[in-house]
């Protein structure tokens, strides 16, 4: 690296911008805090832009009986979300498309009469509610051919790349693309780090901050060993997507009961700019697609959508698939953990939201750990990077390449 220096003094650098990152950075920088994001590839292009946009509730914990603690939080993230998306919350999501204000629940023929007592429960009154009467139906259940019951969760699905487009907006002067093998490095000391090294052009810029946060998703791990830090673990829970691009006019956002607690499939819909549905499917076969290659992945779920939608002509769907994985912290027996994750390592706290919905949760809980460490605010006012450093792009949505490939 160079011999001339510039150093830039802030409080907070979040490494990592997907959802958890970006909620962070927003809030904190809202918070007065002199908050850096650095990200090596695209805004929101891992994880966050893959998901199926769905502001959990909880309601799975609901129906299996086991709303722990910390399944609880999940409780109130739509609330929370709605409240962003309402201007009312620091984070402010005004501008964001919302794709559907409920998510849904069906069950095809007889698991629908099994699960009607369960519904009617006190447990889940005000989470999900029966739709009575066919004109409260999403269109798609409006036909004839439809047989099972509708339920509605207390769930929103959103255009994800709206939000991450919300997040940034105004903040762009401070986050900085990275490449950790060529311009970019960690300079440690005493165990922990010194600052976060920086090149540019004949130029090295150091960031210090006094609070160093991972939030890089899969990232995570190779981030530690970069950062010499072996715990905790991580682990990934892989998945095999499914999305197919048809002119049938109708959206849908619905988990589709099956015999199981993970719903055997759930199906969520993302208007394309040519006026076409994406329907992203996941679930059951998502998880069990692993197995499959695509072209057996898509024979099943092509199998899967005639038996469970047979009045829904997708005869001119451009289909795809998706490998992804879910990255969480390492738990016994690959248990999903429900609330948002965070330890500290000296001077850097590794974290995963794992959900997305989580993502305000993380937040709070690095808000508490930044106070516990007398880590206030130190005002931000013009607070930016240097002319000439690269800002990272918005990531495209999760179809453009797959579908683009099988064109
Ligand atoms: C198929 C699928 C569907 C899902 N659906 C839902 C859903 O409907 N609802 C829900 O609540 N949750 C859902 N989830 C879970 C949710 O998507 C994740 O929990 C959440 O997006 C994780 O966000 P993140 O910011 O931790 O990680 P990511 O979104 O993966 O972001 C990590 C970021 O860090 C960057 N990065 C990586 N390494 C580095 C590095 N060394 N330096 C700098 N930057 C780095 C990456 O490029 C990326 O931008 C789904 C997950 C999957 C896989």
């Amino acid at each position: 690296m160079s011999r001339k220096i510039q150093t830039l003094d802030s409080d907070v650098v979040v490494i990592g911008g997907g959802i958890a990152g970006l909620w962070l950075f927003n809030a904190l920088n809202k918070q007065g805090y002199k908050a850096l994001l650095l990200e090596n590839a695209s805004l929101g292009g891992g994880q966050t832009i893959k998901s199926q946009g769905i502001v959990h509730g909880g309601t799975k914990y609901t129906l299996s009986g086991n709303l722990t603690k910390a399944a609880e939080c999940i409780v109130g993230m739509p609330d929370r979300w709605r409240r962003a998306l309402a201007g009312e919350d620091e984070v402010d999501l005004r501008d964001v498309r919302t794709l559907s204000e409920g998510h849904y629940l069906w069950s095809p023929g007889d698991i629908g009469s099994r699960m009607t007592s369960f519904f009617a429960s006190k447990a889940l009154r005000g989470r999900v509610d029966q739709l009575k009467k066919e004109e409260d139906f999403p269109a798609i259940f409006k036909h004839k051919g439809f047989k099972g019951k509708v339920y509605q969760l207390n769930e929103i699905v959103l255009d994800i790349r709206t939000v991450i487009q919300a997040l940034t907006k105004g903040l762009e002067s401070r986050t900085l693309k990275v490449d950790w093998n060529s311009d970019t490095k960690v300079v440690s000391a005493n165990g922990g780090i010194e600052c976060i090294e920086h090149q540019l052009g004949d130029e090295t810029l150091q960031i210090k901050a006094k609070k160093y946060i991972m939030t890089a998703g899969e990232g995570t791990a190779d981030l530690m060993k970069l950062m010499g830090i072996s715990k905790p673990e991580m682990q990934l829970r892989p998945l095999h997507m499914v999305m197919l691009k048809h002119s049938h006019p109708e959206p849908l956002y619905a988990h589709c009961l099956g015999t199981k607690i993970v719903p055997r499939m759930t199906i969520t819909s993302h208007p394309t700019e040519d006026g076409q549905w994406v329907w992203y499917l996941g679930g059951e076969i998502a998880e069990d697609g692993m197995s499959r290659n695509p072209e057996e992945q898509i024979r099943v779920a092509r199998r899967e959508l005639s038996v469970l939608l047979p009045w829904v002509n997708l005869d001119d769907a451009e289909w795809a698939t998706l490998f992804v994985n879910r990255a969480e912290p390492k738990q016994n027996k690959l248990l999903r953990p429900d609330a948002a994750f965070i330890q500290e390592a000296g001077s850097t706290l590794v974290t995963w939201p794992t959900k997305l919905a989580l993502a305000p949760n993380l937040t709070d809980e690095v808000g508490k750990q930044l106070q516990h460490s007398d880590i206030e605010p130190s005002g931000n006012d013009g607070f930016a990077l240097p002319e000439g450093v690269v800002h990272p792009e918005i990531c495209q949505p999760f179809w453009t390449e797959a579908l683009n490939k099988n064109a």
